[in-house]
């Protein structure tokens, strides 16, 4: 009986002392990842996700080129707000992976939970064994064939494994509203939130990239978690490219950046 329980004890003992490693280390590499003291390491992933072969093809062609419009809008913008680093984020490309697994679409909690250490488990064995430092956020972009008119599933970013999954669409034409996506993504990786409502609709004011403009509509710049550009009360557009996105002062506090009520230069 006695040394039953002492067992029990040490047992105890050292799940507690694993789970508080683990819970230190989670927040250790949180507390770097949006420090903004060393530059954010991100790695995309290729996924063909569509059936035909141009798909396929335009993977095979991508480089790190198609995604530098990424990297030179958050410098741009964390410039803006005064960031005191010349290089926020860094953007490389490896080679394809396969399909990471669906999320589940009933939003049952327990489900979301299996799913994300599937996730988790999944994108370890994929890229674990590739060579090179490991990057500190992992996006897996699905190209999928341009169809018009058909809606891609939902894009997801995660915060406390940092990895993204983005479904875009296999078109030099799209690469630029592709890249608004991405970039909406890794900002949830780094802790941001969305800002639209109903309709697709950016929530006014943290939604606005200008929301102190004169008239109000129309505004000539999405807010990267907004989503869209407003046009007036019931109309917003997608934005063409990162160009047309700005990073409104709520998202840049949400991911860490220095307090500005007014960054200079929009
Ligand atoms: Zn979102």
């Amino acid at each position: 009986m006695a040394r039953g329980n002492a067992i029990r004890i040490i047992r105890q003992v050292t799940l507690g002392i694993v789970a508080a490693a683990f819970l230190v280390g989670t927040w250790l590499t949180q507390a770097r990842v949006t420090g903004w003291q060393e530059t954010l390491w991100v790695t995309i992933y290729p996924v063909v996700a569509g059936e035909q072969n141009m798909t396929s093809d335009y993977v095979d062609n991508l480089s790190a080129r198609e995604f530098a419009a990424i990297r030179k809008f958050v410098e741009r913008e964390a410039k803006r707000y005064g960031v005191p680093l010349a290089d926020p984020v860094r953007i490389d490309i490896d080679a394809p992976t396969g399909m990471p697994p669906d999320p589940p679409t009933d939003g049952n909690p327990l489900a979301v939970m299996l799913w994300s250490l599937q996730l988790r488990w999944w994108a370890w064995r994929e890229t674990g064994d590739r060579p090179g430092p490991e990057p500190d956020v992992k996006l897996f972009v699905a190209f999928h064939d341009p169809v018009n008119g058909v809606a891609l599933p939902h894009s997801l970013g995660m915060k406390k494994s940092r990895i993204g999954i983005a479904h875009v669409f296999a078109s030099r034409q799209m690469q630029g509203s592709n890249n608004v996506v991405i970039a909406h993504e890794l900002l949830h990786i780094l802790g941001a939130t969305d800002k639209y409502g109903p309709g697709n609709l950016p929530v006014f004011p943290d939604g606005f990239a200008e929301p102190e403009r004169q008239p109000i509509y129309p505004q000539r710049y999405a807010e990267i978690m907004g989503g869209r550009i407003p046009i007036d009360q019931e109309t917003a557009e997608i934005p063409a490219s990162l160009r047309q996105t700005r990073i409104g002062p709520t998202t840049a506090a949400e991911i860490n950046w220095p307090a500005t009520n007014h960054p200079p230069g929009t």
